[in-house]
């Protein structure tokens, strides 16, 4: 390979991008970050930072920061339904767990709240600071090209154009990037709701300081949508439908914004400072495939989901997380090629997933407008009315009145919650009632780490999958070939570390128990001359001569393996293999574990 060809190019310096380099960066891979703009994004955008994605961001070094800096997640985790922010309340549902310390025990971090025009600023900072990353901002990427032997893209910067060159491109342009479309990609695109964002701020402290929530739904006469708490009582976004071709964002200008940020306030707001007005279009897509040759697409590039869920961002850095160890294991020799092929059949299912979820709770609001008689299938129509061939021919001026009719017809149904009258007591009554069953829609911890790979890089196992109640709401640890490793705190020389704080990326880690602890370790040594990648052994138990101690004696049941059995970790924290014993042919299944993981051996 020549010296002056980049071993990987990112394209896109949101949040999947910004992870990916940084952690190929730590598993020493140089790469090349280009973001066509010159500072991160303004807008806060997404807003909850599921567990898991604060796993890979505690081994990037920034969930420290991340929780200095954050709201107190446990103090506003509510979502509240209000006739306006000054207005009535209607009803609440509280995203904290119902057993808290439960959940707290479950990883060495947390779930949070810390938006994206704070979080992306944290990153491009460490990304500028890392001799491994060439970071080119303010450099526009305008194609791209597998030419077989390498990948090419064109960047432009002002008038000047460069071409470089890699062993890898990944597209991290986001939901409208081009890389896809570029490198042929197709996908299934579904537009469910043009929306507006109005990123204001105004000090609401006086409204919200008695019920501190993440999200205000907003059962309002003049403006439907919801009101996103970015930064608490400071920071709002305004997110509210509009109807394209008839309607257009350029309608929505500083004396529009301020009408609709008046009425969901309920109250004129004094120190209104509008910052941004942006439209964006709600969607539900899912790339075909997640890879053409040298070219792979990763976060909202490969998928984009309603935000009904809060899973978007939390996806793309983990899409990062599964691609960066692959593509450094493939780069530096120890793994075979097609490595890079599980990337897609490990992290498409867990997007299609995701996305279901997206799009059944987006569905499931449409069971609160029933209490009113409206629902999100009348809403589909109306779309598919308002966008359909015929009635775009008709006069823009009459297509307006029917709209305007339509939304007039529907926002004095949603009147009802403010009246003061036997009708809207029912129907406040009726909407209590039903907000329960929203609850899905905040509390996902099922899909936060209890997502399994079922196909890809390890040894399936041929036992049943782990069942749980419900998968959406309910996590249970397992090693499950394919499964995130159960996280523990251990101690080691005299530190408490999580089991995930000590896994390699340069190596697979095998955990034992203390009864097999030597004979593991001496098996892993009898093949440290015939793997690729090498294996630490650690033991963890209750033994003074344990490399871990395990003061409450957690592993046995966790494990799910007996005294002389083993898991084997992926430098990502999943499953690669268990043994739940030790035999004979152990040093065999080890050495083939570890080969077909990574792809050099074929799947048994
Ligand atoms: C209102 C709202 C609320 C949300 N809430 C949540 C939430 O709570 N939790 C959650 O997980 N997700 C949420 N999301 C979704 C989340 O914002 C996205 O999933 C996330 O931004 C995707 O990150 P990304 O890095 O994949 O793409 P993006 O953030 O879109 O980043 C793509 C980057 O690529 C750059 N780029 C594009 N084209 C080029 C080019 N040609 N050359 C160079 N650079 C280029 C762009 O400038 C951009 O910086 C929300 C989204 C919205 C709008």
């Amino acid at each position: 390979m020549a010296d002056d060809r980049d071993r990987v190019i990112i394209i896109g310096a949101g949040p999947t991008g910004l992870t990916l380099a940084l952690l190929l960066a730590r598993a020493g891979i140089r790469c090349t970050l280009v973001e066509r703009n010159v500072a991160p994004q303004a807008h806060p955008a997404a807003c909850i930072l599921n567990t898991r994605t604060m796993e890979v961001f505690r081994e990037i070094g920034v969930a420290k920061d991340i929780l200095e800096h954050c709201q107190n997640v446990f103090e506003r985790a509510n979502i509240t339904w209000v006739t306006s922010l000054s207005g009535r309340q209607l009803g609440q549902l509280s995203a904290v767990p119902d057993d808290p310390a439960a959940v707290l025990a479950l990883s060495p971090e947390h779930a949070t709240l810390f938006p994206q025009n704070r979080l992306e600023p944290l990153l491009w900072e460490k990304v500028s600071q890392d001799p491994l990353i060439e970071f080119l901002s303010e450099h526009n990427c305008t194609s791209v090209r597998d030419s077989g032997n390498c990948a090419t893209v064109s960047l432009k910067r002002g008038n000047r154009t460069l071409t470089r060159h890699g062993d890898y491109l990944i597209g991290c342009d986001g939901a409208s990037g081009r890389t896809r479309h570029l490198a042929g990609i197709g996908a299934k695109d579904d537009l469910l709701q043009p929306m507006i964002g109005i990123y204001f701020t105004a000090d609401l402290s006086r409204f919200v300081s008695h019920r501190p929530s993440i999200l205000y739904w907003l059962l309002c006469k003049d403006v439907s949508g919801v009101l996103i708490a970015s930064w608490l009582p400071t920071e709002w976004v305004l997110f509210t439908p509009y109807f394209p071709p008839q309607q257009s964002p350029a309608e929505y200008d500083g004396d529009r914004c301020r009408h609709l940020v008046s009425a969901a306030v309920g109250s004129s707001v004094v120190d209104l400072d509008i910052k941004l007005v942006w439209p964006w279009a709600m969607t539900a897509m899912l790339c075909d495939r997640y890879r053409r040759g040298r070219i792979f697409l990763c976060g909202d590039a490969a998928h984009a989901f309603p935000p009904t869920g809060g899973l978007g961002l939390n996806t793309g850095v983990q899409d990062a997380h599964n691609l960066a160890w692959k593509l450094a294991a493939v780069v530096n020799g120890v793994a075979g090629p097609a490595l890079l092929d599980t990337y897609e059949t490990e992290r498409r299912p867990v997007a299609m997933k995701n996305l279901e979820h997206s799009v059944a709770n987006f569905d499931n609001m449409g069971d609160l407008l029933g209490v009113i008689g409206l629902n999100m299938r009348m809403l589909a129509r109306m779309q598919a009315v308002l966008r359909s061939r015929l009635f775009t021919l008709l006069p823009l001026r009459f297509q307006k009145n029917v709209l305007e009719f339509a939304l007039r017809k529907a926002q004095a149904r949603v009147a009802v919650f403010s009246a003061d009258n036997d009708r809207g007591a029912r129907a406040r009554t009726e909407l209590r009632r039903r907000i329960p069953g929203q609850a899905p829609h905040y509390n996902s911890l099922g899909l936060d780490l209890g997502f399994t790979y079922e196909r890809g890089a390890f040894v399936p196992e041929a036992t049943p999958k782990p069942r749980v109640p419900d998968p959406v709401r309910t996590y249970r640890p397992t090693t499950w070939p394919g499964a995130r490793l159960p996280h523990i705190w251990v101690r080691k020389n005299g530190m408490a570390h999580s089991t995930h704080d000590l896994l390699r990326y340069d190596a697979f880690t095998l955990f034992t128990r203390s009864d097999g602890r030597l004979v593991w370790r001496d098996l892993v040594d009898s093949l440290r001359n015939d793997l690729p990648m090498s294996i630490q052994c650690l033991s963890i138990g209750p033994d003074r001569d344990d490399d871990l101690h395990d003061p409450d004696d957690a592993w046995p049941s966790l494990s799910e393996v007996e005294a002389g059995g083993a898991v084997l970790v992926r430098p990502d924290g999943h499953v690669a293999w268990r043994s739940r014993v030790v035999s004979d042919a152990s040093a065999a299944e080890l050495r083939a574990a570890v080969l077909q993981s990574l792809r050099l051996q074929a799947e048994q």
